[in-house]
């Protein structure tokens, strides 16, 4: 014990070290807190290794200045780094929910910035020179785009779709068929947020087929809406029948209830002119005379986080209405980019090539297999003699609960081992890149790490390749 508490003394103090000409140096550009925060850091780490006894370094050694200075500006490093940060997308799955599921282009961020940076008509009538509507700005666009009578553009799609059921169908029934009571990842439940709503849901049939007739025996005198929910991310196969929304809708007009759609990704150009079929835009999906439909802003249509809401005037203006909007109305950033987004839908062409998402859905293979070949080709300029590189075909995903049964032919880039057991395990690897300054996030398959060449854009080439360099280093 007598050892120790010599030892602990050893140990310098905080103002000691704050005076060592180094961190000087780090004072003038670093906050203050964050490098009192540093050292206060490291030596409590001392303090706490020397304790527990578990410093196998001799005592001398982790207490040299040098050490503790380095320790200092390593954790100086990672305090003083960004905790929301970018990172190469290499998984392959273009609209990947847990790495921000679509990127802007910079004509949308262009337009975004100046917004952020002045005054604007966001609720200013410039005409009138009066109060103006936050919602008006998309709702020209959005009814070139879809067909849309009107439209309200919110949060993001769960918001849309909890808006729309406590307005239409607040203590009142919806009917929902049990094939679509589905979960998105990260907890949005259909029958969950159906009952925050405050409405009540009516299930009909069963997981693998529901009939119209199904519909038609649940509406009673209680009914407000017959929703039908895109079931996203998953398909059921084999033995089973849904009910079209084009009949719903004449169920619906024959009832005197209207008709509700969730469709999730909300996809605003026909895909099926680049090989991906499955897929109704908005505009097809209008025609059916459903009275409401929601999507969300981030998916297939490629901008911003956003829920937007299209349909019959009359629903609309008591949506717009309901205090709820309020409180998951749209910020005035997604507003700027969700308006320049869909301006470069305006011509088909520019949506390919200006908005990164459908870019990377609609990529021609070559293209992929062009990039592929370059990172192959500058990785193999310092590959030591533990990893090979090769490139090979594989299949990307469109992800984000959209089509789901989609795979797309891709190439992809491949460091396997080129010797049994190399000193880096291809696990330790996978790891060193995700922790780079430049996280790469990359899979793994059969004891390779692979690169899909389809969602690391051209910009990203050069720090992948570092981050990989840096990686491999001993
Ligand atoms: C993704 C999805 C939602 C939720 O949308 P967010 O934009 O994530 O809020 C709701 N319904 C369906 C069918 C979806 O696919």
């Amino acid at each position: 014990m007598a050892d120790i508490k010599e030892t602990l003394r050893e140990i310098p103090s905080v103002d000691e070290i704050l005076k060592a000409p180094q961190c000087g140096e780090w004072l003038k550009t670093h906050p203050r807190p964050l490098v009192i925060k540093a050292v206060r850091d490291v030596l409590q780490i001392k303090r706490e290794s020397l304790i527990k006894g578990v410093n196998s370094e001799p005592v001398s050694d982790s207490l040299s200045s040098d050490t503790i200075l380095s320790e200092i500006e390593r954790t100086l490093k990672d305090l003083s780094a960004f905790r929301l940060r970018p990172l190469i997308n290499a998984t392959g799955i273009i609209i990947h929910t847990n790495l921000g599921r679509s990127i802007l282009d910079e004509c949308v961020i262009r337009n975004m910035e100046g917004i952020a940076m002045r005054y604007s008509n966001l609720e200013y009538d410039i005409e009138k020179g009066e109060r103006g509507k936050r919602h008006a700005h998309l709702e020209e666009i959005l009814s070139t785009l879809t067909g849309s009578e009107s439209s309200v553009v919110v949060n993001n799609n769960a918001a849309a779709v909890l808006l729309v059921l406590n307005t239409m169908a607040y203590g009142k029934e919806v009917i929902v068929s049990r094939g679509e009571l589905i979960e998105i990842g990260g907890s949005f439940r259909i029958p969950e947020v159906m009952e925050r709503s405050g409405a009540i849901l009516r299930e009909v049939g069963t997981t693998n087929k529901t009939h119209l007739k199904d519909y038609e025996g649940a509406v009673n005198e209680r009914t407000a809406l017959l929703l039908k929910v895109h079931t996203s991310n998953y398909r059921i196969l084999g033995f089973t029948s849904d009910v079209s929304l084009q009949d719903m809708v004449i169920l619906g007009q024959r009832k005197g209830i209207p008709v509700m759609n969730d469709l999730g990704s909300g996809c605003l150009i026909d895909l099926k002119r680049y090989g991906i079929y499955g897929e109704p835009t908005v505009k097809e999906v209008l025609k059916s005379g459903v009275d409401i439909v929601t999507f969300s802003g981030d998916k297939l249509l490629g901008g911003p986080q956003a829920g937007i809401i299209l349909g019959k005037e009359v629903y609309i203006e008591r949506i717009r209405k309901n205090p709820l909007a309020r409180a998951v109305r749209i910020d005035k950033l997604t507003l700027s980019a969700m308006e320049a987004t869909l301006r470069e839908y305006l011509d088909e062409d520019r949506a390919i090539e200006n908005i990164p998402t459908i870019r990377m859905l609609a990529q021609p293979l070559g293209d992929i297999k062009r990039r592929a070949k370059k990172i192959e080709r500058v990785l193999k300029t310092f590959l030591g003699s533990q990893f090979k590189v090769d490139v090979m075909q594989d299949s990307s995903q469109a992800g984000g609960g959209s089509l789901p049964m989609l795979n797309l032919p891709t190439f992809v880039v491949a460091l396997s081992p080129s010797v049994k057991g190399p000193r880096l395990k291809v696990n330790d690897l996978e790891e060193r890149l995700r922790k780079s300054d430049r996280p790469v996030i990359a899979r793994i398959k059969d004891d390779a790490i692979i690169f899909d060449a389809r969602t690391i854009q051209d910009e990203e080439i050069k720090e992948l390749v570092d981050s990989v360099k840096v990686a491999l280093k001993d």
